[in-house]
């Protein structure tokens, strides 16, 4: 059975027993500071499972695009040197929101392995949780029963299992519960009469292997560690694609499945290598498909490689990748690019995003791929370099931290640096590379540390009603509220029954302001969003949390905000308009003093179509289109109203759709009422941040004013230096037209006095060992006159020495050149002079055995210097 069909096959399989299908969330996560990316399918639910939101339906089943490589799933090192790890996989899920429980979980899945798939019964083991007794829960007698009712033949089959293996927990608080894993055993029958398979479960042999965890919900674990029973019980399971192909499809290895196959032949084809015949080509081959889909993934949710965050994280996934290529591969070129369309072929259809994006993804890779590869460059010459150093010095060890740093600061990798030291008889002090290691890992934890302290609730009700579309004051009563300490700093995390201030999502930031009870005064310093909840950073507790508060959002940030954020969709669809409907939106950033705007589009925007989008977005200004918003409907029927879609829409998320004229969009934000309100739109700057991806920044309103005052001020500044009242242009370019005809004259000028001074030197010329020496002060600011006339003395005459001191705006400047006929014959050195006498004038400086100059802070050190000269050609 084809992927494909697999997969459509589950669908049915869960649609038939009442669960809606639903799409993938993206594989990047925005708005949630606890993750990067999507680690497994029940992420997207996170907040129905917190009770935060409502369920659209009870039971749902879907495909997942998942990533493993940060926080607390991290595959990355396994990947590739095992055969059924990936960084990016899909998991396949079917889950229960207070619906049904353990018994239809189980029932189901063992209809779908056997009855649906075949596989034979005797090839699967179930665990089930074994209890614990810190924890106060028992053994999950309620799975081993139905495990033991649904195999036809349970005896052996069922494992118990410990809390590692068996007991599923959110985060350090939150919902948790027992789980039951479903492992294969699809080692072939001779193997398996030797070992039963059930010795071999969670034992990491790759032939015996989890495919499939079933969660089940019924615990709050709090802060203080106690488990609390859940008031109602959820089902959440996932089941790794890839393995289950491999099983289906009869194979040994994930990438034998045809999920990967086409990939490793086109490896093999770019290589010269087969696949399967040497383990070193096997795993790097293994590692670059791999890593092919989890970038080209990455890429398609608009997360692109950076210097930080996600973004580093997947630019390392790619450096990984080229790396196995370039060691075990032997391919010093780009090539990752070149297997994008055969990706997109086999998993386009399933992913359109991959489709869209094929050939940003492909530019992408290939710019970083080329950049790494020249790191990689660069890193191994410096390590010659500290080769040749500890060589000199008779040593054999490379120290950690400078392992360390060449890994972190240039990114080259730490294993290379141990195979090419080895390959000169030295090694690493691993120990102290590791002890870099921990620390840095230290730092970056300290830096995010947060403790949070459980929920206090005030008064029970159903989530935050906003309000802040229509207003930026109102009543309001605190619902629940925690301390939490960020780095140390204390504040207060408040959530209210309904609210006003609109919490930091979509690129548009949190509002701030106030909330106000009699006397009391309490600071709101930034609105966040946490699994779909609202929740408002506050300078301090109130001293009675269960008052009446008014809330006040800061209105005139909000109003500017407001400008930014309709400005951004006017500038988007000007984008599109002027430059084409390639364009789209990759990010970005509103905030009350200027807005952010990343888009996908090739080549720098040139001034005319600045200008273009500058006055088209000003004209739908002045139009003073009124703004029309339709919230709650369903995102297909957004789109067939024409509104562009953004990345970040979830299953069950109804959406709005905000209009002013052409411009419509989906957006949570807020918005002026009419455009006329934006006073004008102001582009400040445009440049590249990636491959194929622009970013324009630009201000409004009074922001705009003050850009443009600031810009006529320096205008008229100017006018008045130059005394201008016509043309300012005319002026300046007379200015410059005037000053190189003047600088031309004083280097006339500067040519002959230096002529003067150095025929003086020249007539003061001294014997010394059987050399004519020539040396002495000539003052210039130009080092160009000296070397030119240094050339003129070489090629005019033979036997000579000429140095030359010479001070310039506080620095000092020396000059030594030897006639060729001394170089050659008596073997003098213009380098070794200049580094015998550099000291004195506090500098260093280098060049050829006939020209050689120094540059050094110290003026008074010339005549030292000069001296020194003389004394070493008396010496020689
Ligand atoms: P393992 O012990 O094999 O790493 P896990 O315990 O981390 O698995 P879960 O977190 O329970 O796995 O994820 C559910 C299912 O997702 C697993 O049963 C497996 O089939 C699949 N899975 C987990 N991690 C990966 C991965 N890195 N690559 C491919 N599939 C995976
Ligand atoms: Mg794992």
């Amino acid at each position: 059975m084809k992927a494909q069909e697999l997969r459509q096959l589950f669908f049915e399989f869960f649609s038939s027993k009442g669960h809606a299908i639903v799409p993938s969330a993206p594989m990047v996560v925005k708005n949630d500071p606890t993750l990067m990316f999507t680690n497994a399918g029940m992420n997207q639910f996170k907040d129905i499972f917190l009770g935060n939101h409502q369920p659209v339906h009870k039971r749902v089943a879907n495909s997942q695009k998942c990533l493993r490589v940060s926080g607390k799933h991290n595959d990355l090192e396994e990947v590739g040197h095992d055969t059924y790890h990936h960084t990016m996989f899909e998991m396949l899920g079917n889950w229960s929101f207070g619906d049904y429980f353990k018994k239809e979980a189980i029932e189901w899945g063992l209809e779908l392995l056997v009855k649906r798939l075949g596989i034979p019964e005797d090839r699967l083991y179930a665990t089930i949780f074994e209890g614990s007794k810190e924890d106060n829960v028992p053994r999950d007698d309620e799975a081993f029963g139905f495990w033991e009712k649904c195999f036809k033949n349970p005896e052996g089959r069922i494992i118990e299992g410990s809390k590692k293996d068996n007991f599923w927990e959110m985060g350090e608080t939150g919902p948790c519960g027992p789980c039951s894993e479903i492992h294969v055993d699809i080692r072939d029958d001779e193997e398996r009469e030797k070992i039963p398979g059930k010795d071999l479960v969670n034992k990491g042999h790759p032939h015996v292997i989890e495919i499939w965890n079933l969660v089940f919900i019924q615990y709050n674990r709090k802060s203080d560690g106690v488990l609390e029973q859940l008031p109602s019980q959820h089902v959440d399971t996932g089941m790794g694609f890839e393995r289950l192909c491999m099983v289906i499809q009869g194979k040994k290895s994930n990438y034998e499945t045809d999920i990967f196959q086409s990939v490793i032949k086109e490896i093999s084809m770019i290589t010269g290598k087969q696949y399967g015949l040497n383990e070193k080509w096997d795993i790097a081959m293994r590692v670059i498909a791999d890593h092919l889909r989890a970038v080209s993934f990455s890429i398609a949710d608009g997360q692109l490689p950076s210097n930080n965050k996600a973004g580093y994280v997947i630019r390392r996934i790619l450096r990984r990748a080229v790396r196995y290529g370039y060691n075990n591969l032997g391919i010093e070129e780009p090539f990752i690019y070149h297997l994008v369309p055969v990706l997109v072929n086999t998993m386009g259809t399933q992913y359109p995003e991959l489709q869209k994006g094929k050939e940003q993804i492909t530019k992408i890779i290939f710019e970083e791929e080329t950049a790494f590869l020249k790191t990689l460059g660069k890193g191994l010459k410096m390590i010659e370099k500290m080769i040749s150093d500890l060589k000199k010095e008779k040593k054999n060890v490379l120290s950690g931290k400078i392992a360390f740093e060449m890994y972190d600061t240039f990114g080259f990798p730490v294993d290379l640096t141990q195979l090419i030291l080895k390959e000169n008889d030295m090694h690493l002090d691993l120990s102290g590379f590791e002890v870099e290691m921990k620390n840095q890992k230290n730092r970056s934890r300290e830096d995010a540390s947060t403790e949070a302290a459980d929920w206090i609730v005030v008064m029970e009700t159903e989530g935050t009603e906003f309000t802040g579309y229509e207003k930026t004051e109102d009543e309001v009563r605190i619902t629940k509220y925690r301390i939490v300490k960020i780095k140390g700093k204390e504040s207060c995390q408040l959530v209210m029954n309904k609210t006003p201030f609109y919490a930091e999502s979509g690129g548009q930031v949190g509002d701030t302001g106030i909330i106000t009870s009699g006397n009391e005064k309490i600071e709101i310093t930034d609105t966040v969003k946490e699994n779909n909840l609202i929740i408002h950073i506050a300078k301090k507790l109130p001293s009675d949390p269960s008052k009446v508060f008014r809330a006040s959002v800061d209105i005139e940030k909000r109003q500017m905000t407001a400008n930014n954020h309709t400005a951004t969709h006017l500038i988007h669809f000007a984008l599109r308009s002027v430059l084409g409907n390639h364009v789209e939106q990759k990010g970005s950033l509103v905030t009350p003093d200027r807005l952010r705007f990343d888009f996908s589009h090739f080549s720098k925007l040139s001034r005319e179509e600045l200008s273009r989008i500058e006055e088209l977005v000003n004209i739908m200004v002045r139009e003073d289109h009124n703004g029309k918003i339709v919230t709650g409907i369903s995102l297909e029927k957004a789109k067939s109203m024409g509104a562009m879609a953004l990345f970040g829409e979830k299953y069950g998320d109804t959406v709005r759709v905000v209009e002013f004229g052409k411009s419509v969009e989906l957006c949570g934000g807020t918005h002026v009422e009419s455009t006329g309100r934006i006073g004008i739109i102001k582009i400040v700057s445009e440049g590249a941040i990636a491959a194929g991806v622009r970013r324009i920044e630009a201000v409004t309103a009074s922001k705009a004013e003050e850009y443009i005052n600031e810009k006529i001020k320096t205008l008229d500044e100017v006018a008045s230096l130059l005394k201008s009242s016509g043309n300012i242009t005319d002026s300046v370019e007379k200015l410059l037209s005037e000053n190189s005809s003047l600088k031309k004259s004083i280097e006339k000028f500067q040519a002959q006095s230096v002529t003067i001074m150095l025929k003086e030197l020249v007539d003061k010329a001294i014997m010394i060992n059987d050399i004519r020496y020539i040396s002495g002060h000539i003052e210039t600011e130009s080092a160009d006159l000296l070397k030119n006339i240094a050339y003129q003395v070489r090629s005019s005459s033979e036997n000579t020495v000429l140095v030359i001191g010479s001070e310039s705006g506080g620095k000092a400047n020396i000059l030594v050149m030897i006639s060729d006929n001394l170089v050659k014959e008596r073997n003098l050195n213009a380098v070794a002079v200049i580094k015998e006498i550099a000291s004195d004038i506090n500098g260093g400086g280098g060049g050829q055995p006939f020209l050689a100059t120094a540059g050094g802070k110290n003026p008074a050190g010339i005549d030292n210097a000069l001296k020194k000269a003389g004394e070493y050609i008396r010496n020689i």
